[in-house]
């Protein structure tokens, strides 16, 4: 095994570079939670400006943020509607119910894709038995759709359809800056739908921590007061904004080096015989593909994986996920499918090994 491991497990997993950390080194900083961190206003800025939004507030996490978004658009006793394979629904402990006494519908979409067909109908008549709905989220690109980039004519329909029947609407981004890069539509063109946009600094942009979440002045207003109570409020968060910063003006082009990573992945992928992409389509960083049950679970598959210096996630018991960012380079996906190859080989001709314990994911 090589010292340095080729690390697909997650796009979080990307380490500053030396420029983003002399830009964190230099940071000037002040007490965000009094507003005098001009590092932090900066950056809250600069994202409300690439989003189109009046007002940007920066938080320590994806789920932060998304869970303020939540608190900011429903009150007890509402219900959101979300695509059932939804980081908001699956990957965030039920926060919506925990923090805000939110109820969610789920919709199954294919590979998060969902369609406004299936949405109407959904809103719940003004009865005293039941939750009203209030909020639609959307996921842009999805996660556990393979990084898949939601079809810009169903985005535009299915907010539209929101906002004429006065639920508000959410796009979880975390990877909105896949989406902008694939297809050349600009950040502001997808969250112009969206009351309120969510994105990541610390996914495939790099930067070691955040995440904003933009929308109307007198709801970031709010979200803040909600980020407080929620233990979000930092002082001198500029240190780390200085890095989202970074990435923010440094790092979204570049995304386009992990889509060609990855369609290569998926390319090698799709001639291993007990392999199989799931969806066959990659559209950005993510690629997911299913380990034939003759190879035993993910997890046994994984385990076998790791020793050779090749880290992937078990997604699902036959499911694997590798993502492609800073850190990964052309010849970490070569050498990724060498290993994978020599795997699945190996599976073929000895059968299954020891039973292993699951992995969970995020
Ligand atoms: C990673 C991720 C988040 C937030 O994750 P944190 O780990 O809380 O920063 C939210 N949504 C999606 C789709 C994600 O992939």
């Amino acid at each position: 095994m090589r010292d340095r491991p080729a690390d697909f497990r997650s796009d979080t997993v990307t380490r500053p570079t030396q420029p983003m950390r002399a830009a964190i080194a230099n940071a000037v900083v002040g007490d965000d939670v009094f507003s005098d961190d001009p590092t932090v206003i900066e950056l809250q800025e600069a994202t409300a400006e690439v989003l189109g939004k009046e007002a940007a507030l920066y938080v320590p996490s994806g789920t932060m943020s998304n869970q303020t978004a939540i608190r900011c658009h429903c009150r007890p006793g509402d219900e959101l509607i979300c695509e059932v394979g939804s980081h908001i629904y699956n990957y965030e402990q039920g926060g919506y119910a925990q923090l805000s006494g939110v109820a969610v519908r789920a919709v199954e979409g294919d590979f998060g894709v969902l369609r406004l067909d299936q949405l109407q109908g959904l809103i719940r008549p003004d009865n005293e038995h039941l939750v009203q709905t209030r909020l639609v989220c959307l996921e842009n690109t999805h996660n556990r759709g393979a990084g898949r980039v939601q079809p810009y004519p169903i985005v535009e329909a299915i907010c539209a359809w929101a906002h004429e029947n006065r639920l508000a609407t959410h796009l979880d981004g975390a990877r909105l800056f896949n989406a902008v890069v694939a297809t050349g539509i600009p950040a502001r063109d997808w969250a112009k739908h969206f009351d309120t946009v969510s994105v990541c600094f610390s996914k495939g942009l790099g930067a070691p921590v955040g995440s904003a979440l933009a929308g109307p002045k007198d709801l970031i207003a709010r979200a803040r007061r909600h980020r407080k109570v929620f233990g979000g409020g930092m002082r001198q968060a500029g240190i780390i904004a200085a890095g989202a910063i970074y990435a923010l003006r440094n790092h979204v082009e570049r995304l386009a080096d992990d889509h060609k990573n990855a369609k290569r992945l998926a390319d090698g992928v799709r001639k291993i015989d007990g392999l199989c992409l799931r969806p066959d389509q990659v559209d950005t960083n993510i690629v997911i593909f299913e380990v034939d049950r003759g190879f035993g679970s993910a997890s046994q598959f994984n385990a076998r994986l790791e020793e050779k210096g090749v880290w992937m996630i078990a997604f699902g018991p036959q499911l694997i996920r590798a993502c492609t960012h800073l850190d990964v380079s052309e010849r970490d996906v070569e050498r990724a499918l060498e290993v994978l190859a020599e795997t699945a080989g190996h599976f073929s001709r000895h059968g299954k090994p020891a039973a292993i314990k699951d992995q969970a994911y995020v």
